[in-house]
């Protein structure tokens, strides 16, 4: 079955409740949040009561919370060796996932971080002692899912081998999965339009049962662009054929698909793409 949704809010007074019937009212069968705003680590306490009647909703429409995701907030970056900076996101991630936990959710979409002119190597060196110091002292099950990056600045993450080598150096391995991006795999320089040989080089090196949720967003820019300027469905770069092409593969059918695409005016566009969606796919 098609699992999809979008991107919606999370508002203190309405919480998880509110998060649910903005999915609903898309006719989407899942959702990706943020427990606050993306931008800042402003987090109020989580409201149980709240949290419950949002169960209670997304079991009489079906949608599974295994298949609901969160997205940490920017402003974890782990590859800065900074101490302040790197102990602020070390802290902030582990709270994250405990938040992610009492909700009860299984996956946490995290951007590996920005090396800030470091180096990769380096980069990557934080990214591993951040996870390791993380993961051992968090005792929840949830899954810390790596995004696939379009390598904008110095973002760490923008091929498979730099997700491969992170991982490669985290002891528990069972805690972390991928998230792809289509517009972020677009501008790195994977071309969609062979998304089998994507999937085949990506299966080499990580592994595609590593695929947790896939983001999907048509790009504003150009293949190897290095920008993330996400698209409406079918008005960038990527074009419809290839994001239907995508969601179509029945090797990822069981694998949340979600919009990350911008609003039009204000207003948000996901009801009209999850349609469009839904009319040309076949899972
Ligand atoms: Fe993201
Ligand atoms: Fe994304
Ligand atoms: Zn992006």
């Amino acid at each position: 079955m098609l699992i999809i949704g979008s991107h919606v809010g999370y508002k203190k007074d309405s919480g998880l409740v509110g998060s649910v019937k903005e999915a609903l009212s898309y006719n989407a069968n899942t959702f990706m949040f943020y427990t606050g705003a993306p931008q800042n680590t402003v987090r109020s306490s989580i409201d149980l009561d709240n949290v419950k009647e949002a169960y209670k909703l997304m079991e009489e429409n079906n949608i599974n919370k295994d298949n609901v995701i969160v997205h940490a907030p920017y402003i974890i970056n782990l590859a800065n060796s900074d101490e302040s900076k790197f102990n602020f996101s070390c802290n902030f991630l582990s709270e994250e996932l405990k938040r992610v936990n009492t909700f009860g959710m299984k996956y946490l979409v995290l951007h590996p971080g920005s090396h800030v002119g470091l180096g990769v190597d380096e980069g990557i060196s934080n990214i591993v002692k951040a996870l390791n110091l993380v993961l051992s002292k968090d005792d929840s099950n949830v899954m810390i899912l790596l995004e696939t990056m379009a390598g904008k600045g110095s973002e760490v993450g923008r091929t498979f081998e730099e997700l491969k080598r992170i991982i490669d150096g985290v002891s528990k391995k069972e805690r972390i999965g991928i998230c792809l991006d289509t517009c972020h795999l677009n501008d790195a320089g994977y071309d969609l339009n062979n998304f089998d040989d994507v999937l085949d080089e990506f299966d080499k090196l990580i592994g595609i049962d590593k695929i947790k949720c896939i983001h999907i967003n048509d790009s504003k820019n150009t293949l190897s662009s290095h920008k993330d300027r996400h698209e409406n469905i079918g008005k960038g770069t990527i074009g419809l054929d290839t994001l239907i092409k995508v969601i179509n593969n029945p090797i990822l059918k069981d694998v949340p698909k979600i919009l990350e695409t911008p609003y039009i005016d204000g207003v948000a566009p996901y009801k009209e793409e999850i349609a469009l969606i839904k009319k040309n796919t076949h899972i």
